[in-house]
Formats: structure tokens, C-alpha cells, sequence
């Protein structure tokens, strides 16, 4: 069996430069430019002083309240559709299942990630919290408001679970704990599970301990990067951001011992120049240590350092997609996959029945994360269209339908005989 597209392109699937994966060579970042000293820290916010006054939903045009954490948490816009506190409708998504929350400061994050929308290298042209991130807005709300409304229900609401953003700051640590407190006083963490997504840079080993003992769930590092050098360039020195990649295993294995088997786990973004193989030897590594990989599709996300740079085609973006469910959740390996010259995956190391089973069941394009309450590999974390726009999906945070299945086959090259996709018929297919 091979993956390589027969002939022809596929849907979405070459980069500019022609090609069906994007190397190292055309991912670099630009660099950060200078930033005005009165601009620097949140500068703007906290001259202006406004005082905060309910929910926050960015907007540039007018000044930005000075809002931090503990006390407002920015939460995403699906979070802030399904929780009440905004309208909007998502394509194809009645809710989402994760109540993403996000620590929140003027000075915002103080680590300078080239893919990043919230680096601190934005910090002249727009204010924290008006900063897209994953390509979606972020509401600032009283922390308080938030878990109340969500402890009415408990249960029965429609989070399956809430994750804590951490961000790089000097307070995150501590502010991460008071926002956890807010929350467990309020919602049961046995009715809805925490996770946290960490900051290592500024933790250590007991900050992960009081965490775990506070009721959180899961813990997670956004690696992000597949290789010590690509995390350099991207998050690391060349982007003078504060993050190391020892430093951030040192806190993974740590998590791996206090949260133990399943409870841990790391992100990947996919597409910033490593090798397919460089990242699937990487999601082996986290499965050998007894945790989860959970990928995102490279975006070029706008106002970030890697704004001119290509999204991930989807052929690439496919096939890493596919080989990750295999070795997480079908207890393949990646020693069994054959990968070319490219490091491009050629062949997934099992039969073609196989394969069809785990392509036509959809769970393995659909957004990957930590589980919800409908099975271990689905994921309450759906990020709708937070890696891609709705006309492209990359990441499905919805169970992919018939026409889906077709479109993913075509993006691998591998339609069944007889079988088509034409572009767009998704999008007609659905809307009629
Ligand atoms: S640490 Fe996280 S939030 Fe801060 S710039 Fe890097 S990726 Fe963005």
C-alpha cells in the first residue's frame, strides 16, 4: 500500500512552493522588530486605566479594559457561544465540549512564539486581549461568572471538560491555582475533569504536584514544535522567547510521574518544517512514556512571525493524522510505518482493510486532545476551526459524514475505485 497520491494534486494539497509538505528550509519565521518603551508590558492598558465592566469582547476600535487574572479569565469564542455569554453560530457545531479558559494581564504573555497570535511582539500594534489566537477572538469574563454559570449545571452541562491556559507570566502560577480554587469551590471536578495546559518555563516540580493535588485531571506541554532546533527557532533564542526545550521535558517526565499513565500529554503542531517522520517518532515517544500526543495543523495565524508562511497541506497534514491515531489509540508502531526520502510516511505498516476501517470511522481527523465523556479518543478539546478555516477543515470538530470521509480520501490519494470528490462538495453538500 502506498499513501503517495497517484497522480495529480489533491484537494489542498500543495504549499506554494509546489510541494505536498512544508520543509524546514521555507518555514523560517521573520524576526521580531522593536518595540516603543511606553508600548512595552501592556503600557497602553494600563495608561488608560479603564475599569473593567462584565464581559469583554475585543474590539480595538475602543480602549481595552484593564482586566487580569485571577479575578478575569479570557475564554475562547466557541466557549463564550456555548456558555451563554455571547451569540454566534459555528458551522456544523451545536456547542463545543472544552471551556478553554485563557490567564489574562496587560502585559500578556511574555513568551514571543513565531505562530503564536498572543506573542509579545504584537504588543505595539494591538492589546492583549484583543489579540486573535488559534484564529478566533477571546471574551474577557469574570472568573467568578464563569464557574457559575457552569456549576447551574453540573453535570449536565455541555462542557465535558475545562482546561487552564497558562500563558508566560510572571503571576501564572500563582493566579493558576486561585482560578482553579474559583472553580472547584463551585463545580465538581468528579462532573466536569480539569486540565492544564502549563507554562514550564516558570514551573516546577511541586507547582505540578499542587495542581494534581488541587483536583485537576490532566497535564499538558505545548512542545509544539517536533525538534529541539525547529523549538529554537520558533519559540527558543531565534525569536527571542524565554522557552527551552530541556525545560519543558523536565516538566513533562515530571507530569508523567505525578499524574501518572494517560494523564499527561504534549502538543504538536504539525507543518512547521519537521520531517513526518520526526514527528511520529516523537508521538511513539510520548505513547512509550505512557501519554498522548494532541496535534494541531500549522496555521499561519494573522499578526503572528509566520504569517507569510503556507498552512500545512492537507496530503501532509493527512497522512501525520492518520499514522498518530494509529500508534496512539491502535497500538501500532511507528518502526512498522516506511517513510521516503522526504521522511514523508509511504506505507502505515498494515493492510489495506486496515486502513480503510480506521480512515472510514473519521475519529482519527477529528480534533485531537483530551477526552471528553463520549470515548477516550474523542476529544472534549474541539477547537472549531482553530487550525483552519470551516472551507478547509483541517482538525473535524464534529464526526466527519460521508462527503468528509471522500475529501479526506482524496487529500491521502486514496479514493476507492469508482469512488470521487469534487472540490467544494462539502460545503454544497451541507448548505444545499
Ligand atoms: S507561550 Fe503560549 S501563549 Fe505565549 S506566545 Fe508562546 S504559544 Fe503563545
Amino acid at each position: 500500500m502506498s499513501c503517495l497520491k497517484p497522480e495529480g494534486a489533491q484537494p489542498g494539497g500543495l504549499n506554494e512552493a509546489g510541494l505536498d509538505f512544508n520543509p524546514a528550509d521555507i518555514m523560517e519565521p521573520r524576526k521580531p522588530g522593536a518595540i516603543a518603551p511606553d508600548l512595552k508590558n501592556g503600557g497602553r492598558v494600563k495608561t488608560n486605566d479603564v475599569s473593567p465592566d462584565g464581559v469583554y469582547l475585543p474590539d480595538y476600535n475602543i480602549l481595552t479594559p484593564h482586566r487580569r487574572s485571577p479575578e478575569d479569565v479570557q475564554l475562547s469564542t466557541a466557549a463564550a457561544i456555548t456558555l451563554g455569554i455571547t451569540r454566534g453560530k459555528m458551522h456544523r457545531c451545536a456547542c463545543t465540549r472544552c471551556l478553554n479558559l485563557l490567564l489574562t494581564y496587560p502585559e500578556g504573555c511574555r513568551a514571543n512564539c513565531a505562530y503564536c497570535g498572543l506573542a509579545r511582539h504584537r504588543e505595539a500594534e494591538r492589546d492583549y486581549a484583543d489579540r486573535n489566537f488559534i484564529r478566533v477572538d477571546w471574551p474577557a469574563v469574570p472568573m467568578e461568572e464563569v464557574a457559575s454559570i457552569v456549576a447551574r449545571d453540573g453535570a449536565a452541562s455541555p462542557f465535558h471538560r475545562m482546561c487552564i491556559s497558562m500563558i508566560t507570566h510572571p503571576r501564572s502560577d500563582e493566579d493558576t491555582f486561585t482560578v482553579l480554587k474559583t472553580w472547584t469551590d463551585k463545580v465538581d471536578p468528579n462532573d466536569i475533569p480539569i486540565s492544564i495546559l502549563s507554562n514550564p518555563t516558570t514551573m516546577t516540580r511541586e507547582d505540578v504536584k499542587r495542581l494534581h493535588t488541587m483536583g485537576s485531571d490532566i497535564f499538558t506541554v505545548a512542545i509544539d514544535a517536533a525538534t529541539p532546533e525547529i523549538f529554537d527557532r520558533t519559540r527558543g533564542k531565534g525569536v527571542q522567547s524565554p522557552h527551552n526545550w530541556k525545560k519543558y521535558w523536565e516538566i513533562l517526565l515530571d507530569a508523567r510521574d505525578i499524574f501518572g499513565p494517560q494523564k499527561f500529554g504534549a502538543h504538536i503542531i504539525i507543518g512547521m518544517g519537521e520531517t513526518e517522520y520526526e514527528a511520529l517518532t516523537l508521538v511513539q515517544q510520548l505513547v512509550d512514556l505512557g501519554g498522548h500526543s494532541h496535534m494541531f495543523c500549522f496555521f499561519p495565524e494573522k499578526g503572528s512571525l509566520m504569517d507569510h508562511l503556507p498552512a500545512t497541506p492537507r496530503d501532509q497534514w493527512r497522512r501525520v493524522q492518520l499514522a498518530r491515531y494509529l500508534i496512539d489509540y491502535c497500538d501500532k508502531r511507528v518502526e512498522d510505518m516506511t517513510f521516503d526520502g522526504h521522511g514523508r510516511v509511504a506505507d502505515f505498516g498494515i493492510s489495506q482493510a486496515e486502513l480503510d476501517v480506521t480512515i472510514d470511522s473519521g475519529i482519527a481527523f477529528r480534533t485531537s486532545g483530551c477526552p471528553g465523556k463520549f470515548a477516550d479518543d474523542i476529544s472534549a478539546c474541539d477547537r472549531p476551526y482553530g487550525d483552519s478555516p470551516p472551507s478547509n477543515i483541517a482538525s473535524y470538530p464534529f464526526q466527519p459524514e460521508d462527503v468528509d470521509i471522500r475529501k479526506i480520501r482524496s487529500q491521502l490519494g486514496m479514493l476507492r475505485d469508482g469512488e470521487t470528490y469534487e472540490e467544494g462538495e462539502d460545503i454544497e453538500t451541507i448548505h444545499g
